[in-house]
């Protein structure tokens, strides 16, 4: 089939030219299944909870055939595949039953290449021999555990669901695999306030989470906890239950878990995430560098571009499409060409490409903003790169902040912004 010119009428007029998008090699797949509700979380997520229909075999094997369908729909569309990198992630992929597990990832494995880095979100509880025995026949290389903390004060205000000790037990048993191990992190958990709180002074809970961690895995990425509206911590906080670290508090703590975490041969490679060399996230990097990918799944969002073309208007327009967060329809009509189309325009697109390469230690590649935008970045930011001159760091194509430099990160981009016009 002829790859995308895509045309989409029925959406309002929008349409687009006969230009063949980027060729697409990441491929997120979200698998929105929840057993509970985090304390903090707002992403979207359906609860799965025992004897619920959602549960049932059945259901499952229904969710991951409409993946399939929706994954084979969109990568005949768009030029999607061979894949470099694989994702899955959620929700909690861990939950499915481990033969349609195995099911979804037989399927997928044929568009996987040679040195794909696959990843597969898992939490704790539900993460044992039997998942890891199965896992460890496919091309699944990699596991993001997410734990958020090791730390008993603060593992029940973030109402995760099982134990520090699954968490341990977890963790003690991957290392007999040999999979690439990341664990997540939370950075600024709310704690009981009480007069003349000194905990920030002493030996932090994220510390000793990581003085564990760190001879047992290669990557780790550490989160500040956000209060997003509507959560159960959002309103514990509002209530004076819980109080927040101020921000002096949470940039100390910053410097010294990257002060601990570099001593420990870990490099913060970007705003959240430190990996030892080579063990960088090469999935989320797709994401950083503004490279496309395919989402599929419900909820899944893609973001398909579109290469600088001469008086085209398409120069640099990204098109991001959302699956429906409806998970029957999505069942029922997994290659219904989705309501949530968003086309980014080249303003906007170029900020993103911006805000996410200064992210990163690696920073911008000014030839991928030529090719992108049509655009030489020094002529496009020219005041601001001269005044934070003594910030930034260049090395061939590459322009970057100066390694942990990450606290001036907003200030900057601010205006990179204003300078945009
Ligand atoms: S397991 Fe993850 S996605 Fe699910 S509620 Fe908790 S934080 Fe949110």
């Amino acid at each position: 089939m002829k790859p995308m010119a895509l045309h989409i009428h029925e959406h309002e007029g929008i349409t687009f030219s006969n230009i063949d998008p980027f060729e697409i090699h990441s491929l997120y797949v979200h698998i929105p299944f929840c057993t509970d509700r985090c304390s903090y979380c707002d992403f979207f997520s359906v609860p799965f909870a025992n004897n619920s229909h959602i549960c049932s075999l059945d259901y499952q094997i229904s969710y991951v055939q409409a993946i399939l369908l929706n994954f084979q729909n969109w990568s005949k569309l768009f030029r999607a595949g061979s894949f470099s990198t694989i994702y899955l992630g959620g929700g909690t992929p861990s939950v499915l039953d481990k033969q349609v597990l195995k099911k979804l990832i037989d399927r997928l494995e044929p568009h996987a290449d040679r040195y794909c880095e696959w990843t597969i979100e898992a939490n704790p509880e539900s993460l044992d021999k039997a998942l890891l025995d199965m896992l460890a026949c496919t091309k699944v290389n990699r596991i993001s555990l997410g734990i958020q903390t090791l730390s008993e004060e603060e593992w029940p205000i973030l109402r995760r669901v099982g134990s520090i000790d699954d968490a341990i037990q977890a963790i003690e048993l991957l290392c007999e695999y040999p999979f690439e191990i990341s664990v997540d992190l939370l950075l600024g958990i709310p704690h009981i306030p009480h007069k003349g709180d000194k905990r920030h002074k002493g030996k932090s809970y994220i510390l000793q989470s990581l003085e564990y961690l760190v001879s047992r895995v290669s990557h780790i990425s550490i989160y500040d906890l956000t209060l997003e509206k509507g959560t159960l911590i959002e309103s514990q906080v509002s209530s004076g239950e819980f109080a927040m670290l101020d921000e002096d508090e949470l940039a100390e703590e910053r410097r010294r878990i990257d002060i601990y975490l570099e001593s420990q041969g870990f490099h913060r490679y970007e705003v959240s995430n430190y990996a030892k060399l080579g063990h960088e996230c090469r999935h989320n990097a797709a994401y950083w560098k503004m490279e496309p990918y395919l989402g599929v799944g419900c909820g899944g969002v893609s973001t398909i571009q579109y290469p600088a073309c001469e008086n085209s208007q398409e120069l640099g327009t990204i098109l991001r499409i959302t699956e429906t967060k409806d998970i029957n329809s999505y069942i029922q009509s997994p290659t219904e060409i989705p309501k949530d189309i968003e086309i980014i325009d080249r303003k906007t697109a170029l900020f993103e490409f911006l805000m996410m390469g200064f992210r990163t230690s690696r920073g911008i590649d000014k030839k991928r903003i030529t090719s992108l935008f049509g655009i030489n970045l020094e002529e496009c930011i020219p005041f601001t790169l001269k005044r934070w001159n003594s910030e930034i760091i260049r090395s061939g194509d590459l322009i970057a902040l100066k390694p942990y430099n990450f606290d001036i990160l907003n200030r900057f981009l601010i205006e990179c912004l204003e300078e945009l016009g």
